[in-house]
């Protein structure tokens, strides 16, 4: 805690507030951000400068204890120790808060929308808690708690504007992620989105590319497509075929290089989409699937319909469609009622499966869902033991996968704040197309040749590799490969280094995704007209 008086938030009417984001998190969580940081800069909030050791993660991070006139807590209630790292950072805030007059705290997000008005009874410093289904409420709901002097929560059950229709704050402007859907239908026993996101709304296909179009003519050249269950894509308008057409529909923007997705369900991944994304080169060979578990009693418990054989054989027909697909999935180890011989067909399905990268969990009670007063927990020791097992078996794997890169080449997308800098080896990072972390060495000072811009694209060879990330140091060899392709990109982001005013936008691109894939009116939450 810092000792020094901080200067007090600004009160006067011609002061910008400043504003700053602390995101606990998925991917969903880390896009909510972008809008609610839209919906602060459009009612003429400010971003505060990054906390000190955090350059370049601007006004939305996930580090450190963020100090502005306005700070909002992101909330996670799927990862473990959720509340205990709210409340731990909101006793943090109280103490800046107590230094800082006018200063407000507003807590948003999933546990937001679990613990309603719990949060301010436990913690009534808060000034506002607000939902994942009203973000857009947030720049009037502080208001109102300044001018109340008291606690605004405001919880909307269902959801009645599409987020996407919120004024958005991109954090990058060479990647861009386009949400198509929220909420979730299924019922995994694990998992607390569905009662806290709700059932799934998809959003019309012509907004979802409008979207993609806009980012890619701010100069977005790869593209993630958000949901929780992305191939159930349509279900909600009814067309099956939805996702696997959106895919290609989005892979003919001008301009897009790298189209992905997250999170797909392995019970529904249906041969559309593999054929999908073979057939369109801009989808990138990359593919996460997350497995749960390897055994099919544990499956049957955690309520997932696939069973370990259905999922290695998605696995098969997507490489056997695109061979260099970088797969990588989620696994959960000691789910109630885990025995060894469960955790063995998990490690079986592990050694099969040669999955490129993989995030492991500990599983841990999470209060509100069906598996959190199931029978039989496991003991965190034998959690944690079999989990170590896990990682090693992975981490070889991994390696082993890692390696067979190795002399290739590899293009490389420059990223702002990924991974390693490291100033004395002068190495860059970036993702390959096949998502795989790539730390690479640029040219000597000196030598005459292109240095990469985030958002440009180089080429390099892969000269080492370790489980979690490849090494192309090509240029420090003579001849070695080295190519900088400077991108609109990495123009994108020298203009916005710079403040200069974006070029025109191309025109919009007609896009006809045919009738089947058009929503009901009354699906459509996205047009108010
Ligand atoms: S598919 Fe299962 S784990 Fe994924 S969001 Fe839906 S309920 Fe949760």
């Amino acid at each position: 805690m810092s000792t020094t008086p901080l200067p007090p938030a600004p009160n006067r009417p011609n002061t910008p507030r400043t504003y700053a984001i602390r995101t606990l998190g998925c991917q969903m969580n880390v896009h909510d951000a972008e809008h609610m940081a839209g919906v602060l800069e459009a009612a003429g909030y400010v971003p505060a400068p990054a906390p000190e050791g955090h350059a370049g993660q601007g006004a939305i991070h996930a580090q450190g204890i963020p100090v502005a006139d306005v700070v909002v807590l992101n909330t996670c209630a799927v990862r473990e120790n959720a509340a205990t790292r709210l409340y731990g950072n909101l006793g943090q805030l109280r103490a800046i808060k107590a230094e800082r007059p006018g200063m407000q705290i507003a807590v948003g997000g999933c546990l937001a929308q679990k613990d309603r008005d719990g949060i301010v009874a436990k913690a009534p410093w808060v000034d506002v808690v607000f939902g994942t289904h009203n973000l857009g409420s947030l720049p009037v709901l502080l208001e109102r708690a300044r001018h109340n002097q008291a606690a605004q929560v405001e919880i909307a059950e269902a959801l009645t504007v599409f987020p996407s229709t919120l004024p958005t704050k991109r954090e990058s402007v060479y990647s861009a992620w386009v949400s198509i859907s929220v909420g979730c239908n299924n019922t995994c026993t694990f998992c607390i989105v569905p009662s806290l996101r709700g059932r799934e709304r998809d959003r019309r296909p012509s907004d979802i590319l409008a979207e993609v179009q806009a980012v890619v003519d701010q100069g977005a050249i790869e593209v993630t497509l958000l949901g929780q269950n992305v191939n159930s894509y349509g279900v909600e308008f009814g067309d099956r075929g939805a996702f696997a057409k959106l895919l290609r529909a989005a892979g003919t923007v001008d301009g897009l290089e790298r189209l992905r997705f997250t999170s797909p369900h392995p019970a529904a991944f249906t041969d559309d989409v593999i054929e999908a994304m073979a057939g369109t080169p801009a989808v990138a060979p990359q593919l996460h699937m997350p497995l749960q578990s390897g055994s099919d009693a544990v499956l049957r418990a955690m309520r997932r319909s696939y069973r370990a054989e259905r999922f290695l054989e998605v696995l098969d027909k997507v490489r056997a469609a695109l061979p260099e697909a970088a797969i990588s999935t989620d696994i959960i180890v000691g789910f109630p009622g885990e025995t060894e011989a469960d955790f063995a067909d998990t490690m079986a399905v592990v050694r099969a499966a040669r999955f490129a990268s993989a995030f492991t969990f500990q599983y841990s009670i999470r209060p509100g869902t069906p598996a959190a007063t199931m029978p039989d927990q496991v003991p965190a020791a034998v959690v944690t033991e079999r989990f170590d097992r896990l990682v090693a078996l992975q981490n070889a794997i991994s390696e082993e996968e890692n390696d067979k890169q190795i002399g290739r080449p590899v293009e490389v997308l420059v990223a702002e704040g990924e991974g390693r800098k490291d100033a004395a080896t002068r190495r860059v990072s970036g993702r390959a197309r096949d998502g795989r972390l790539v730390h690479l060495a640029l040219p000597a000072s000196g030598d005459g040749r292109a240095e990469p811009r985030p958002g440009d694209i180089v080429q390099v060879e892969v000269t080492d590799a370790a489980p979690h990330h490849l090494m192309a140091d090509s240029v420090l060899a003579p001849g070695g490969l080295f190519e900088v392709r400077r991108t609109r990109a990495g123009d994108a982001w020298q203009r916005a280094q710079t403040g200069l005013p974006e070029p025109r936008r191309a025109a919009g691109l007609k896009l006809n995704l045919g009738p089947a894939t058009t929503p009901r009116p009354d699906t459509d939450l996205a047009d108010p007209a």
